[in-house]
């Protein structure tokens, strides 16, 4: 089997055996990275002399017998919204595209100290906001299954540089869909965990009462290695929570018999495609055929999830993107005045779409509109999660939905109409709002094109996601690119 073709398992059993010393298999990543990604462009860095120097230091350790654990000496790809000490962390935008942090974030250090090799950062839309990485102030990323396709968004790096073989996995973000619209886009798995599964400290934030950290892999045990490996309680992170983590990879092998899966009628709507509909009931009808139930659920206020996600994301990003005024960090635009800097700095900084969010956010919380729109979401926030409270504690173990309502869309057709854009988040929005863990795993392809299927838990129950996902996982869907 190609190097790159390996998972994190294949991987860590080949170093361990003394097949492959890690120095090989990152140097047959960056080769790959080197041909593949001039067309691709899931890299705005590539980081080849740390990356071969990390690969050099895991060999020792493992010639020592000090090898870390499965993740030690295997290449991997972080999202560009993730701080790494000593390594630009732009956020795909102008204004940060000469920040070097002086720090680590929490899960990236987890990894580092895991013995994890850092390849790059990936590409992603300006500030995590959109749904097809066509944000990035540098340059579009493109789907591997169709370079004519955006790869979704906004972690469309990582989900693309995991499909076509160019990290063995990577980290990403998820605040309404991030990481998994991407995973369904590009045939890989994507999980989104609770909210506070894991620590957020150094992760730029977007919307801090929605934004979480999620895993891109190449199949649920993948993820599920990971996923254990970022988790837990961060002291640096007061959100994080102290809830223990479990063991995911044994997750994948737990009996499914007897769970209550539901399908809730409000997802099952015209707005989403026969084609991801169709995958959507084979996937019951497998779980049906392996001892689970299927039932029919209504989450009644899923319709209001989309005006509620857009008006809280752009309000909490109005109040995050603030510290951005050349004076605290990135760009700075000199002018006569301070005000008249700010301003310079920031039209130059920003990009379209987060100057949009930026105005609307601001709005929704002016005086005199704060009630109406900022106050209101925040109501229907609690309806929204009570919905999935409810279906929860009637004994439902874990809710499947499309994961958007298309397969990857065409580079172009929706930068200049945003609604249609926003409205790629309706399957995805609500479990953020929710606060509860979702995963996206590939089912099948559909002309060329990858489909996939969410699986939504009650909190902290990543484990039921595994338990399931394994289940319903084919064999790995690989675009043709070589
Ligand atoms: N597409 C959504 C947005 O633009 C979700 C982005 C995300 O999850 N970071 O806000």
């Amino acid at each position: 089997m190609p190097i790159t073709d390996m998972t994190i398992r294949d991987l860590s059993q080949a170093l361990a055996k003394a097949e492959l010393s890690s120095v090989e298999a990152t140097q047959a990543h960056l080769e790959r990275i080197s041909t593949l990604d001039k067309k691709l462009h899931t890299y705005l860095k590539v980081t080849e002399e740390a990356a071969l120097s990390a690969a050099r230091a895991s060999d020792a350790r493992r010639a020592k017998g000090e090898a870390q654990g499965t993740l030690d000496g295997i290449p991997m790809a972080l999202k560009d919204i993730i701080c790494t000490k000593g390594i630009a962390t732009t956020c795909a935008s102008r204004i940060l595209e000469n920040y070097i942090p002086p720090y680590n974030a929490t899960c990236w250090q987890k990894l580092e100290d895991a013995g994890a090799v850092l390849l790059g950062k990936v590409n992603m839309d300006e500030f995590a906001m959109g749904s097809s990485t066509e944000s990035s102030a540098f340059g579009i990323t493109r789907n591997p299954f169709d370079p004519d396709r955006v790869p979704g968004g906004s972690s469309g790096g990582s989900a693309a540089a995991v499909a076509a073989d160019l990290a063995v996995y990577s980290l990403g973000t998820d605040t309404g869909g991030s990481v998994r619209q991407p995973a369904h886009f590009c045939g890989v798995v994507g999980i989104k965990p609770t909210y506070g599964r894991i620590s957020r400290f150094g992760v730029i934030p977007y919307a801090s009462s929605l934004d979480q950290v999620g895993i891109l892999a190449k199949d649920c045990a993948d993820a599920a290695i990971v996923l254990e490996a970022v988790s837990g309680k961060d002291p640096m992170d007061s959100t994080s929570a102290p809830m223990p983590t479990e063991n995911y990879l044994e997750a994948c092998g737990l009996e499914i018999r007897g769970m209550r899966v539901g399908i809730p009628k409000e997802f099952t709507t015209e707005l989403i495609q026969k084609e991801i509909l169709d995958q959507l009931y084979q996937a019951a009808e497998k779980l049906v055929s392996l001892g689970a139930e299927i039932e029919e659920i209504s989450l009644p206020h899923s319709d209001y999830a989309l005006p509620t996600y857009y008006i809280l994301a752009s309000a909490e990003m109005s109040s995050n993107l603030g510290r951005y005024d050349g004076t605290r960090y990135g760009l700075r635009v000199e002018a006569d005045n301070v005000q008249d800097m700010f301003i310079a700095s920031r039209s130059a900084g920003f990009g379209a779409e987060v100057k949009r969010r930026i105005m609307l956010g601001t709005y929704a919380l002016s005086s005199g509109y704060y009630d109406a729109y900022y106050n209101k979401t925040l109501q229907v926030r609690t309806l929204i999660k009570q919905d999935y409270d409810q279906a929860f504690s009637a004994g439902i173990d874990c809710i499947l939905t499309p994961p958007a309502p298309s397969p990857a869309f065409p580079v172009g057709r929706m930068t200049a109409d945003p609604l249609t854009m926003y409205m790629q988040d309706i399957c995805t929005v609500p479990v953020n709002l929710a606060g509860l863990p979702a995963m996206v795993l590939p089912a099948a392809l559909a002309g060329h094109l990858p489909i996939g299927l969410q699986l939504i838990g009650p909190a902290f129950g990543e484990s039921k996601l595994f338990a399931i996902g394994s289940k319903l996982e084919g064999p790995r869907l690989l675009p043709a690119l070589d």
